[in-house]
């Protein structure tokens, strides 16, 4: 009889949403990847979260474009979508392009929409009344300093997008607070280790940004023989640095997931940015070892066990 492993999942910050639920699956026997979908959903469905899913917020025009990926560690299968519209569950399109488009790794914009309408999954606003006020909000702070030779007080967001797009873009800063994509890490009690990842990307950005949350290496990556490796915050540096592939490749070389985490955060954090985010990383290995790290003091991950009562937090290693 072959070996039973202990379930584990572990997920960024807020992931507490989904991930109780997504431990129910694990401990009923149920899989990884079954798990990380389950507790993915509940965190993009979750309304007072403003970085993922319903609720997420905007691009500088005020629409909600979403990124999600899913890796499976034993067959480093892969599925992803970006800049999807309208669908509020970018997880389970990306699970599916996994599923049923093998061929396919990657679907954006308009096809990924299709792709889910070819499913069946229905679509929903977005853009939530609170997610639209804080858009508002931040296209007013941008606006307030006139930007030379352009009308930047036009009516619709749309129209001073148009206007001013990329001097209004850089002018975009994310709020203060906890904010950041969702991974989350699992492991079920036949060894498979699944990671996924779920994000509206980066507040404001410009429309058809895609960032390291739907690529493969970037801000997701699962090797069963190694570990599991995640991200979120800066994606461009998780993107320039490789990041999740990093962190995996760093557990290869016999680190801990805490210095594999740290190691590929200097590596990424080394890079000439001068944009204001950190990135954050998170890994998880067969053997059930956790570790992040982040740049921010008191940034921490969620984690359960079978054994577990309700999520506990753990401190990532601070850098
Ligand atoms: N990593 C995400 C992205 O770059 C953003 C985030 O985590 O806040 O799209």
């Amino acid at each position: 009889m072959a070996a039973r492993f202990n379930p584990i999942i572990i997920g960024s910050e807020r992931s507490e949403a989904g991930i109780p639920a997504a431990m129910e699956i694990l401990r009923a026997g149920g899989s990884a990847l079954d798990a990380v979908e389950r507790g993915l959903r509940l965190c993009e469905d979750n309304l007072n979260d403003h970085y993922v899913g319903t609720g997420g917020l905007p691009n500088a025009r005020g629409v909600v474009e979403l990124d999600a990926s899913i890796m499976v560690g034993s067959t480093r299968a892969f599925g992803a979508v970006a800049a999807v519209k309208n669908y509020p569950n970018p997880i389970s399109i990306a699970r599916k392009v996994m599923e049923q488009l093998p061929q396919h790794s990657l679907l954006v914009g308009e096809g990924a929409e299709a792709f889910a309408e070819y499913l069946g999954f229905t679509t929903v606003e977005l853009l939530t009344p609170e997610s639209k006020k804080l858009w508002l909000k931040q296209l007013e702070t941008a606006n307030s300093e006139s930007i030379e030779g352009e009308n930047t007080r036009a009516t619709s967001g749309d129209e001073r997008y148009r206007l001013a797009s990329l001097e209004l873009v850089k002018r975009m800063a994310p709020h203060t607070g906890p904010w950041g994509t969702i991974n989350i890490i699992a492991l079920d009690q036949f060894g498979e280790l699944v990671c996924g990842v779920s994000t509206s990307g980066y507040p404001y950005k410009h429309p058809g940004r895609v960032g390291d949350s739907a690529i493969a290496g970037a801000g997701n990556y699962s090797d069963i023989r190694y570990g599991a490796g995640a991200c979120t915050g800066r994606g461009e540096l998780a993107l320039r640095s490789g990041t999740a592939r990093t962190i995996v490749e760093n557990l290869r070389a016999g680190q801990d997931p805490e210095t594999a985490c740290a190691n590929a955060l200097l590596e990424a954090r080394a890079l000439p940015d001068d944009f204001r985010a950190e990135l954050r990383c998170l890994s998880l290995t067969q053997d059930g070892r956790h570790g992040g790290a982040a740049g921010m003091e008191g940034s921490t991950y969620t984690l359960m066990t079978e054994h577990s009562t309700a999520p506990e937090f753990r401190p990532r290693r601070i850098l």
